[in-house]
């Protein structure tokens, strides 16, 4: 028996586990939205020279304001979304996960409320009660879309600091209009704690899954200073193991988010890797559209062999409905393919994987719900 111990653990802390999805050793997994190809030879080549360069300097501290690599994610920004950002506007972190703990280190605390429209992101919760941030989730409508004046009234009743908008959405693919985020980012003026103007943070983690003619938030940021749209390079750019996220807001709150950092919070090994991957976006960017295609067929495999399906601009989709949906995730996984069992009860979120691993899941779904 190791001696008693009582920790001083703080009250909201109480009971808690660590979030993340089962890490599972199986043949086929589809069940935390990553890019199912590994880089490319060349793209791990570029990766370890750079690494090996930033490591014979490792004796200093990197360079706190990564500017080598805010260009870098200002020209991926261009090529990607057609908009030109300043590297002033563009802060980065260990993933998009940190960069939204600095908003909310930044601007939430005790006594304020972030808001946010379940189902949604489960991690959203965390950041909160991590920032000792009291959360508020709203709902969504049936067709996991938010209801602009409901949200409006929202804001207006709850005054939150911030409010969380991801869009395409986790675990429903659902995007939303550059007009529903201007809406909610012109009501979110003034309605924030004491007539603050309320931080419109819009999660685009899938961005670039997003179908054509739906428009990045980006492109309309411009017009609204409390406006953040953030990105990841752990999605479509493939690189789930880089740790590498990022946002673009006006620079008076990337100035705020500074405070709140740790000192050197980007390793120079992290800020190497990531700049030598981003010169690769033409092929990673095409690989997106396959990814993007296979989403799509899959959406309709789905439907046309009778599950519901929620049409998606992720590269996921969310199905069911099932009686019984932890029993269709055991089944799958007695066959070796892991999904996601996350959303709305019935539902299940499977990954868009490579051709073969999309097959795998098609012939053990249809095996487990007999279809
Ligand atoms: C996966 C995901 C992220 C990405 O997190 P990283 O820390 O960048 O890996 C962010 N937001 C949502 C909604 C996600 O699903």
């Amino acid at each position: 028996m190791p001696p008693q111990l009582r920790l001083p653990l703080r009250p909201g802390l109480a009971g808690c586990e660590p979030y993340g999805a089962p890490q599972l050793a199986m043949p086929v997994v589809l069940n935390v939205n990553e890019n199912p190809y590994p880089p490319a030879e060349e793209v791990v080549r570029d990766i370890a020279a750079a690494v090996a360069v930033a490591a014979r300097g490792a004796n200093r501290y990197p360079d706190r304001d990564f500017t080598a690599l805010r260009e870098g994610l200002a020209a991926y920004l261009a090529a990607e979304s057609g908009v030109t950002v300043p590297i002033e506007e563009i802060w980065a972190g260990n993933g998009s996960n940190e960069v939204m703990l600095h908003l909310l280190q930044a601007f939430g605390g005790p006594g304020r409320t972030v808001l946010s429209f379940a189902p949604t992101y489960s991690m959203y919760p965390e950041y909160a009660r991590d920032t000792l941030t009291d959360w508020v989730a709203g709902s969504r409508r049936a067709d996991f879309g938010i209801d602009l004046a409901a949200a409006a009234r929202e804001i207006r009743e709850l005054a939150p600091c911030a409010v969380l908008l991801a869009s395409p959405n986790n675990p429903t693919g659902t995007a939303l209009t550059t007009a529903e985020v201007e809406a909610l980012a012109t009501v979110a003026r003034g309605a924030g704690p004491d007539g603050a103007d309320a931080i419109v943070v819009v999660d685009e983690a899938y961005g670039e899954f997003r179908r054509r003619g739906v428009a990045s938030a980006l492109s309309v940021r411009g017009n609204h200073p409390n406006l953040v749209v953030t990105r990841t390079m752990s999605k479509a750019f493939g690189m789930a193991g880089l740790r590498l996220g990022y946002l673009v807001a006006d620079r008076r709150v990337v100035d705020a988010l500074r405070v709140v950092r740790l000192p050197y919070h980007l390793s120079a090994l992290t800020q190497a890797a990531a700049l030598a991957a981003l010169t690769h976006r033409d092929s990673l960017m095409a690989q997106v559209a396959s990814l993007r295609a296979e989403r799509d067929a899959l959406f309709d495999w789905l439907v046309a062999h009778g599950f519901t399906a929620v049409p998606s601009d992720a590269n996921f989709v969310l199905f069911g409905v099932f009686a019984d949906r932890h029993a269709v995730w055991e089944g799958l996984l007695a066959r070796g393919v892991l999904v996601r069992e996350v959303g709305p009860e019935g539902y299940l979120r499977v990954t868009v994987g490579t051709p073969s691993e999309t097959s795998a899941f098609k012939s053990s779904l249809l095996e487990v719900t007999g279809g």
